[in-house]
């Protein structure tokens, strides 16, 4: 990057205006942190950088929930409730939510949804309960008030640069950038066997189900590492994900891994990196394609639909914040006094060349997420959300997935609703008034039998 640096003016920068809270990143973190805090009837401002939310989801195409549910003593349920329950109730109702799947051979569902339905219906909660959105606006800075509390984030917009104030933000920009900007440690995995790898996904249209057969995704991955054994191919990835949709005509393809000349992996809080990356993710899904298209029947006539609108990134910034879960809490099923929400996804750990799944050794199957690893250090007036939450690198490649990013945010909106009401700093918190409320909405925190949460059994 650039060593030289010049001085800019200094500027008069418009306020945009001053809410109760502002989140910054419209991904399932964010997007629920939002509908939550507006549900408690705050004034609240969400600012995305793109037209539309879902992040990952949505801009990286991924097009499956992970972590919506849990094996849990044998039996599959879903374990992510509250607030979720009404987004997937609203996919459900306009036909954009698949029934959920086994995956990960066949160690615990997960549940595609259409890409443009969840656009849709996330504008739907996050206005529903009157919470403000502005899109194509990028947070590029904070101003503090003082050492510990921010006063304003900074953004660019096609109007120009402006500020937002408010009395609580929350950071669910996934890269932990607002911590980062007002001095919350965080910690960055080491680019080589460290940060996991990201991926360009992309979406194949026109497969021929007729000629594909029975599983074909299983022939898929068979004739893939067939290939990669032969010497006649190489992927950058072993075991790919190529699976049907709602409609089963449309295809999901998880196949690429994105890494610079020395090996180590795309960082997404470097610009030339992601840049690196997205020519990299796009020639590997078109040579990927081509193999898939040239070898396994039904794919024939079909094309590539969609190459997800930028590379998606699994891991950057993780906060260090007043508790970092970590591998073992999440393996041993570990229960927090402070819980807010539940994690029942594995150890998904995307190492150089393949992805190393590791499972829970309880058979409970899943975690209690603690309120404290949304709290920073350091700053009184910020939580963080999502897969910038604090975490260990390893406890983030389990909890980073969508179900427990949907059950921070929503906590993360009654957290700041009640810091608000009762003046304290967000580690100053009355968790236990937290949990009640989380509870009277119908969030699912572990404290009770899974089974008998309305709405456990897949539908
Ligand atoms: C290739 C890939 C495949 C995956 N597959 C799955 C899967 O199948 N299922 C699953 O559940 N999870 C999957 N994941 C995990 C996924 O990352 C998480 O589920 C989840 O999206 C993380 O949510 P988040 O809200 O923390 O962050 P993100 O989803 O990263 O959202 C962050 C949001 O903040 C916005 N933003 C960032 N910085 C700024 C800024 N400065 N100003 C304004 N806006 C900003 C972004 O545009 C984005 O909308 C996958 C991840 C990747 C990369």
């Amino acid at each position: 990057m650039a060593r030289e640096t010049l001085t800019e003016p200094s500027r008069q920068t418009p306020v945009l205006g001053e809410y109760d809270v502002v989140v910054v990143g419209g991904g399932p973190a964010g997007l629920m942190a939002a509908a939550s805090a507006g549900r408690a009837g705050r004034s609240v401002l969400l600012l995305e950088r793109y037209g539309f939310l879902g992040g990952a989801g949505t801009a990286g195409g991924l097009s499956t929930f992970c972590g919506l549910h849990a094996r849990v003593h044998g039996e599959d349920l879903r374990v992510i409730h509250g607030l979720a329950d009404e987004l997937l109730d609203r996919l459900g109702r306009q036909d954009g939510l698949a029934r959920p799947h086994l995956t990960i051979n066949d160690g615990i569902l997960a549940q595609a949804f259409d890409i443009s339905l969840y656009k849709l219906v996330a504008d739907e909660l996050v206005t529903g309960y009157g919470a403000r959105i502005l899109f194509h606006a990028l947070a590029v800075g904070v101003v503090m008030a003082d050492d510990d509390r921010i006063d304003a984030v900074l953004l660019e917009t096609k109007s120009g640069r402006m500020a937002v104030r408010a009395g609580m933000f929350v950071d669910a920009s996934g890269d932990g950038d607002v911590a980062a900007w007002a001095g919350a440690p965080y910690e960055k995995s080491p680019g080589v066997d460290g940060m996991l790898y990201p991926s360009l996904m992309f979406r194949i249209n026109a497969v021929d189900l007729g000629r594909a057969g029975e599983a074909p995704w299983r022939t898929a991955e068979r004739l893939m590492d067939e290939a990669e054994a032969a010497g006649t191919h190489h992927f950058p990835r072993k075991k790919p994900i190529v699976r049907p949709q709602r409609n089963p005509l449309e295809w999901r393809a998880n196949l690429t891994q994105l890494s610079n000349p020395d090996g180590s992996a795309v960082d997404g809080t470097d610009v030339v990196q992601l840049t690196h990356g997205e020519l990299q993710g796009r020639a590997q899904a078109f040579d990927a394609f081509g193999f898939i298209k040239a070898h396994v029947p039904g794919f024939e006539d079909s094309y590539v639909v969609d190459l997800a609108p930028q590379i998606g990134i699994r891991e950057t910034r993780r906060i260090v914040g007043a508790y970092q879960l970590s591998e073992d809490d999440v393996r041993d099923c570990r229960d927090f006094d402070d819980t807010i929400g539940v994690n029942g996804w594995p150890i998904e750990a995307h190492v150089a060349g393949t992805v190393d799944f590791r499972w829970q050794r309880q058979p409970r199957g899943f975690n209690q997420l603690p309120y404290r690893m949304m709290v920073p250090r350091k700053l009184a007036n910020l939580l963080v959300v999502g897969r910038c939450a604090s975490m260990t690198h390893a406890g983030q490649s389990s909890a980073r997935v969508t179900g427990p990013c949907f059950a921070m945010g929503e906590a993360a909106g009654v957290a700041a609703d009640v810091a608000l009401a009762t003046k304290v700093a967000v580690g100053d918190v009355d968790v236990a008034a937290v949990q009640a409320r989380l509870e009277q909405e119908g969030a699912y925190l572990g404290r009770s039998d899974a089974s008998a949460v309305p709405g456990a059994a897949p539908a």
